[in-house]
């Protein structure tokens, strides 16, 4: 039996699981493009996933980091990878290497300290870019990017057999594209996150948006988080395809917060969300 009920979507053919409620876990997967964002308390089902791309160094965020790690070794997994802010790679270290005195064993582990602009491969076709977001010191968001080859546009009318014959001559027929296929920005308040084009465009964008009432406005600003406000702002310089939501306070119901994001972003908007938690079958 899993160790947590999480919630699962898919989009398209790529399917997500998560779990996100702000100041108590937060952990989101896709599986078939390896990469596990944040880490939440370490539910069973991301162990086998080779990426973790930590976000920031809250506990909420990356309390199972030492778990993820050790269990993998212990089921004869690989040592796993954890990309996170260069300030994080030392005390994770430290705590991993604590559970290793505790548990009479080393704890393999490939940690990544990263830096913003850094590129950081996930799959031969795939790579992670790093960005900065304004949550905490250091803190960080990813985007997941495919590389693929296009054809240029005066070859694009050619027989199979004729571009054989190009390539046989050296001669370069296509161009590098870069597909942004999910950015995620962990926990934020808000900035203009539309000037990043990768981040603009990315297929899927998946945000934080924590509070949804007026007398929260406060405490978003406070613990540097969005306000459902600041998401509309935000959504309107996007163009995602889907946008899902996580980190919903326990202060209100999903159900209000559905109803809130509803009456104040624009429809184009309020029809592209997704709310993770929203997609848990108890
Ligand atoms: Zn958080
Ligand atoms: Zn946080």
């Amino acid at each position: 039996m899993p160790s947590h009920n999480l919630a699962k979507l898919r989009i398209d053919d790529l399917e997500i699981i998560g779990y996100s409620v702000a100041a108590e876990e937060t952990v989101i997967a896709l599986p078939q493009l390896d990469v596990c964002f944040d880490i939440g308390k370490g539910p069973d089902q991301v162990i086998s996933i080779n990426n973790v791309l930590l976000s920031h160094g809250h506990i909420d965020h990356c309390a199972g980091i030492a778990y993820y790690l050790s269990h993998r070794n212990f089921s004869g997994q690989r040592p796993g990878t954890v990309l996170a802010p260069e300030y994080m790679i030392r005390p994770i270290q430290q705590i991993t290497d604590a559970w290793g005195v505790l548990d009479g064993t080393k704890v393999p582990a490939n940690l990544v300290g990263v830096q913003v602009g850094d590129e950081y491969p996930i799959k031969p076709n795939l790579f992670a870019r790093v960005f900065p977001t304004k949550h905490s010191r250091g803190s960080v968001g990813y985007t997941i990017i495919e590389k693929r080859k296009k054809l240029k546009g005066e070859y694009s009318k050619l027989t199979g057999p004729q571009i054989v014959e190009l390539k046989k001559q050296g001669v370069t027929i296509d161009y590098p594209v870069e597909i942004p296929i999910v950015t995620y920005l962990g926990d934020t308040q808000y900035a203009d996150f539309g000037q990043l084009d990768y981040v603009a465009n990315s297929k899927i964008l998946i945000t934080e948006c924590t509070f949804y009432e007026d007398e929260h406005r406060e405490r978003a600003e406070v613990g540097r988080h969005l306000h459902v406000e600041e998401l509309a702002k935000l959504a309107r310089q996007m163009s995602n395809e889907h946008i899902i939501i996580t980190h919903v306070t326990h202060r209100t119901s999903l159900a209000a917060a559905k109803k809130i994001l509803k009456n104040v972003l624009d429809k184009r908007d309020a029809d592209k969300i997704i709310f993770l938690m929203g997609r848990v079958k108890s």
